[in-house]
């Protein structure tokens, strides 16, 4: 862009071993390893990426004036920007510890950046980075703990911390919510002709049929073994039945190639939020319209009345 001035420092910003690398160049100077002590005193007090950043935006304002101070993850999943307008003086850091890449963080402002600020800008930034590797952790951990490992949908232990919060939250809103379950027809049959490794297969591609039929909004869930839920947020009766009539239709489709010439279909059940139910009822009443759908011959949708 003509007329910006624009520092870059690609330089990343790396601690190889802990006391190793710029700390070394701190130790001299009193003021700032006192503001490094307290930085990280204060970083070790949460996991969670965003508070982390927060604090550490709060210390960085306090010592530095900046416009904003944006944080992006490698895959760009995540960014945060503290502060509004930004200045078009930029500095970019990309920060690494041990080679794992832990993202970038960009100050930008109106002043040109002097040499001594970013010295001690610099010396802050080693200050966040361990604190910044571990909420990274936490963060994968908690990500992968409501993942099913098998089809890469959210599991049980999603639906069950997600479920209830989300039917009140349309109810408040006043919005419809509806809830799909199904289940594979005849799946120990698969399991028994062609073993469970061609079983897995199948619910893998299951899974991802759905995945692509469903809408961004719809949150699809591997409930149990080869059994599912989707949460439609924003649909009433009509709109879910359509939906796991196509879904039906989808997967009825499905051309798998291990299996040759056989079909796999699934019964589903379908059921919107009554006004004052609770999840769990809501939940009941779907599954009980998956066990009629099962009950008249599989392969068919039943909504609940
Ligand atoms: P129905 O039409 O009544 O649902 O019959 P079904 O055979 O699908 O029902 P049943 O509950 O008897 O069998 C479910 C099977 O799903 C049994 C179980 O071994 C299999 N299953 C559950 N989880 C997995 C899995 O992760 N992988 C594989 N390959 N099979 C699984
Ligand atoms: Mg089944
Ligand atoms: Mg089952």
């Amino acid at each position: 862009m003509a007329g910006t001035h624009s520092i870059q420092h690609e330089n990343p910003v790396k601690a190889a071993g802990v006391m190793s690398g710029p700390l070394a160049n701190v130790v001299n100077d009193n003021g700032t390893l006192g503001l490094i002590m307290e930085l990280s005193g204060k970083l070790q007090t949460t996991l969670d990426l965003e508070s982390l950043l927060e604090l550490f935006a709060q210390v960085m304002k306090a010592q530095f004036d900046f416009d904003t101070l944006r944080y992006q993850t490698i895959d760009e999943s995540l960014s945060l920007k503290f502060g509004r307008r930004a200045g078009r003086n930029k500095l970019n850091y990309d920060l690494s510890v041990l080679d794992t890449d832990l993202g970038a963080i960009t100050l930008t402002r109106g002043r040109k950046f002097r040499e001594p600020e970013i010295k001690q800008i610099e010396n802050l930034l080693v200050a966040l980075l361990y604190p910044l590797r571990n909420a990274l952790l936490y963060r994968d951990a908690i990500h992968s703990a409501f993942i099913d490992s098998l089809t890469g949908v959210k599991n049980r232990t999603a639906f069950d911390s997600n479920f209830s919060r989300e039917t009140e939250y349309n109810r408040r809103k006043g919005s419809d919510l509806s809830l799909i379950v199904f289940d594979i027809d005849f799946f120990k049959r698969i399991n028994d002709n062609y073993g469970h490794v061609v079983g897995d297969a199948v619910l893998k591609q299951v899974a991802q049929t759905v995945e692509e039929t469903i809408r961004s909004s719809d949150a699809l869930y591997r409930y149990g073994g080869e059994e599912f839920a989707i949460v439609l947020n924003g649909t009433d009766m009509k709109g879910a039945t359509l939906l796991a009539e196509r879904i039906r239709r989808n997967v009825e489709s499905m051309a798998i190639p291990s299996l040759q010439d056989v079909r796999v279909t699934m019964s589903l059940g379908v059921a919107t939020l009554k006004s004052k139910e609770t999840s769990s009822k809501l939940f009941e009443r779907a599954d009980a319209a998956l066990y009629e759908a099962k009950q008249g011959g599989r392969n068919q949708v039943v909504s609940a009345a």
